[in-house]
């Protein structure tokens, strides 16, 4: 970035550079004490840590939503001071000051209440296998998020920078909008119709191929070595080890209280050695992301990254395009069998080939790049259709089991292995799982750029060189903050916006190779 001249002195700027900087540090206090909770925090810590976060995440809707930030706010912005990172981080401001600002504090409450009743029951529910015991709740959640809707709706409007041809706003836009700033359904609508056209097919003709010989992977792979590959994939990646940390949690996950203290988590399996490896890759990629993120505004709100989906791109980029890659088992095969003797006589072909198996399954988290998106697809046409109204709480468990058979091949025997397997719509989550697919297609339209961009990039991965690509990606997307949307990032980096065509050029390309298949 471009260092730019200071912009003049201002009371309104003042005030609201101090409202950043206390914005920026409770953010990353909640953000401590959720990973404190998820790692080291004893049991009995539970009551009390729920008080904590209530109390510091009350203290920074109170300190984003007092009065006179909006009165600094329109004075701030009328001044012009020719400093466009100014002017970034007040749109920033703006954004996130009247999305907390416009909710009624009723019904902020009441959402916080459904919330957490909603988890509740839908752990209830998971345990008897029983839909019904969560859909009174989940119903209520969605009549809460119609009203959130409805309160944000005149947000929308107001965005002439949202991306092209957005089409007329509906609520789900209104949802979606706190995940992906600037994304619009009658964007993401055509956009997965596509994908499930060309991915449906694909899946049955990888179905009617032999299935990857991975019998290697089995017996059992010590935990503590297991440790210490992940650690040395860090150090590969260009994690820095003093701007961050490993630790082991249940689910695995990233959280960024700043670009010089990242944690990142992963999770062993003695008897499944795939399980850590990617996971740490995956959060490898959010962490890299946390870390390269601009320093130089730590404490302005453009120490962010701008959606979601652009920061789920990271992660499966380096999981998926690099870390599913020949190029990268080339490189990282031999350093992994000098831990595992059992893999020694496994040649990189064999390994690239047992880590992108393609299976229809029913399960989302374990899916792979080919069918991912139609777990995507199935939840995005669903939460759509109550939020329209068009689909009944109630109907959810046949449509979800109908959908999935349509769009995966294979129907869930009970509604825990269906419509009760995610958490999100326990959270009241509706608008997240789009945020996904568009990781996907975002990550394969930069690592497609940064081909043209570097040439040699395989022979450099091949030689476990992957400073190259992490400088490319760093200069294009990370270091970017929140100065712009997500799809203008891509745009800017690749020459084009959201599509699936690099998608769809990457997986036919390597699975036709990997399963002997013309397509
Ligand atoms: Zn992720």
């Amino acid at each position: 970035m471009p260092e730019t001249a200071p912009a003049p002195r201002s009371a309104a700027w003042e005030t609201l550079a101090a409202v950043m900087c206390d914005v920026r540090a409770l953010g990353g206090a909640v953000s401590l004490l959720q990973w404190d909770q998820e790692t080291f925090m004893p049991a009995k810590g539970a009551v009390a840590r729920g008080d904590q976060l209530a109390a510091v995440q009350a203290a920074l809707h109170e300190r984003l939503t007092q009065p006179r930030v909006a009165e600094a706010l329109d004075l701030a912005e009328r001044e012009a001071s020719g400093d466009p990172d100014r002017a970034a981080a007040l749109r920033a401001l703006r954004f996130d000051h009247e999305r907390a600002a416009r909710v009624p504090q009723d019904l902020v409450r009441a959402l916080a209440q459904a919330q957490a009743e909603g988890v509740d029951a839908w752990k209830a529910a998971r345990n008897a296998r029983a839909f019904a015991l969560f859909a009174p709740k989940l119903a209520r959640l969605v009549e809460l998020r119609r009203e959130q809707a409805d309160a944000l709706m005149p947000m929308l409007a107001r965005r002439p920078e949202a991306q092209p041809d957005p089409g007329a706003s509906e609520p789900y836009d209104a949802l979606l909008e706190g995940y992906e700033p600037g994304m619009r359904v009658a964007r993401l609508e055509p956009i997965l119709r596509r994908l499930v056209g060309w991915l449906s097919p694909l899946v049955a003709a990888i179905d009617a191929a032999p299935a990857p010989e991975d019998g290697f992977l089995s017996g059992r792979f010590d935990g503590e070595a297991q440790w210490g590959f992940t650690l040395e994939l860090l150090a590969a990646l260009g994690f820095d080890p003093a701007a961050g940390r490993q630790d082991r949690s249940l689910h695995p996950f990233t959280l960024g209280l700043d670009p010089g203290d990242v944690r990142v988590t992963t999770r062993v399996y003695e008897a499944q050695p795939l399980s850590a490896i990617f996971s740490t890759l995956h959060e490898a990629g959010h962490g890299l992301y946390e870390q390269h993120l601009p320093g130089e505004h730590r404490r302005s709100l453009l120490c962010a990254a701008p959606s979601m989906g652009i920061h789920e791109s990271q992660s499966r980029l380096w999981e998926n395009l690099v870390g599913r890659s020949l190029p990268f088992w080339r490189a990282f095969l031999p350093r992994l069998a000098a831990r595992f003797p059992q893999l020694a006589g496994v040649a990189p072909a064999d390994f690239h080939r047992a880590v992108n198996r393609v299976e229809r399954s029913l399960v989302r988290v374990e899916a792979d790049e080919v069918t991912y998106n139609l777990h995507v697809a199935l939840r995005f046409e669903l939460e759509l259709g109550m939020m329209r109204g068009t689909l009944a709480v109630s109907d959810l468990p046949e449509a979800w089991a109908a959908r999935s058979e349509a769009l995966l091949g294979v129907r869930p025997r009970d509604d825990a292995e269906g419509v009760l397997q995610d958490i999100h719509w326990a959270w009241g989550d509706l608008g997240y799982f789009p945020t996904y697919t568009l990781g996907n297609l975002y990550a394969a339209t930069l690592f497609a750029a940064a081909g043209r961009a570097l040439p040699g990039l395989d022979d450099a991965i091949a030689a476990g060189d992957l400073a190259p690509l992490r400088r490319w990606l760093a200069e294009k997307v990370y270091r970017v903050g929140r100065r712009k949307d997500a799809e203008d990032i891509v745009r800017d980096a690749a020459g084009v916006g959201l599509t699936d065509a690099d998608f769809e050029r990457y997986v036919k390309t390597k699975y036709g190779a990997l399963y002997g298949l013309t397509l």
